[in-house]
């Protein structure tokens, strides 16, 4: 294959005029092989290239670009409450879990094989960190996913049925293919809570690639109390560890005590001598 004419040389760019291309490929909605290919051609030019290996790279670049800005509108419309990826989650300050019991929502089976999974353990030791972290990654796979506090969606549910809007409320919480619920348990719900909370998992259950993710400060055998229904509870949890697990971590709240910092005061104790905090102490607040 013979290289690319160098640009200005007879036929560079010739075939098509300059004004001709931009709104070809405006109108295929080219927008990466719009701004590139000029610059692209220089390179080429330089590199001597072949004709596929221009447009190959130019593809590549459409596709790279259009890969970032789905990931980017995916990770904005699952309203996390912050972002943390796995490769930020330090283990060896949470040491209870290790990386390779993730190992299996980590792939595009997360998504495939309905997984679902409870991280149960105190406050602060990365239980909604890593749920994010995993629905970040199914997100770089493709997925689209939906954050929601426990406490949110009984309370949206709840309201939705009194409106008569439940089924078009109900499919915000089915169509993503992964959803997180966080902090089931941490306050008090009412008496409706598990009969709204029970057709969310239910009916992810049954497209069986839907999965779940939550956290909980409670043994999920427990949350018959705080959902005011020990069977329907039973029911929601027989359907998440059917193809799902409890994953229970533990040790010191990174919120409290990250590493590298000095643990804080003890409750009570003056921050200073003086009691007074210092400058530095206040910046680091
Ligand atoms: P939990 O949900 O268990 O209460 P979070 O996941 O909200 O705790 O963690 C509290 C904060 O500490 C978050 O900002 C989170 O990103 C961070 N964090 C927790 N554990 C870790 C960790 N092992 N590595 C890095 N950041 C962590
Ligand atoms: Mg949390």
């Amino acid at each position: 294959m013979s290289a690319l004419p160098s640009p200005g040389a007879p036929g560079a760019s010739a075939a098509l005029p300059a004004s001709g291309l931009e709104a070809g490929l405006r109108r295929l909605h080219l927008p990466t092989v719009r701004r590139h290919y000029a610059e692209l051609e220089r390179q080429a030019a330089a590199e001597s290239w072949s004709y596929p290996e221009y447009l190959e790279r130019l593809v590549l670049l459409e596709i790279e670009h259009r890969t970032e800005t789905r990931i980017a509108r995916a990770t904005h419309q699952a309203g996390f409450p912050f972002l943390k990826t796995l490769e930020e989650f330090d283990f060896t300050f949470q040491k209870s879990i290790q990386r390779k019991a993730l190992g299996p929502y980590l792939g595009p089976e997360l998504v495939s094989g309905g997984r679902c999974l409870i991280l149960a353990g105190p406050p602060g030791v990365g239980k909604t960190a890593l749920c994010i972290a995993l629905a970040y990654k199914a997100i770089q796979h493709g997925a689209e996913a939906r954050f929601v506090t426990c406490t949110d969606l009984i309370h949206q549910l709840t309201e939705a049925r009194s409106r008569g809007q439940w089924s078009a409320v109900l499919a915000r919480y089915l169509e993503p293919h992964v959803l997180i619920i966080d902090e089931v348990g941490y306050l008090g719900y009412g008496p409706d809570a598990a009969s709204v909370l029970f057709p969310v998992i239910d009916q992810r259950y049954l497209k069986g690639n839907r999965p779940v993710l939550l956290t909980t400060n409670k043994d999920p055998q427990q949350w018959g109390q705080v959902l005011h229904d020990p069977d329907l509870s039973a029911a929601i949890l027989d359907r998440l560890l059917h193809r799902g697990e409890v994953l229970k971590l533990s040790g010191r709240s990174y919120r409290q005590y990250r590493p590298g910092q000095p643990p804080p005061a003890e409750p009570g104790f003056p921050e200073t001598l003086s009691g007074i905090p210092s400058r530095d102490e206040k910046a680091q607040r």
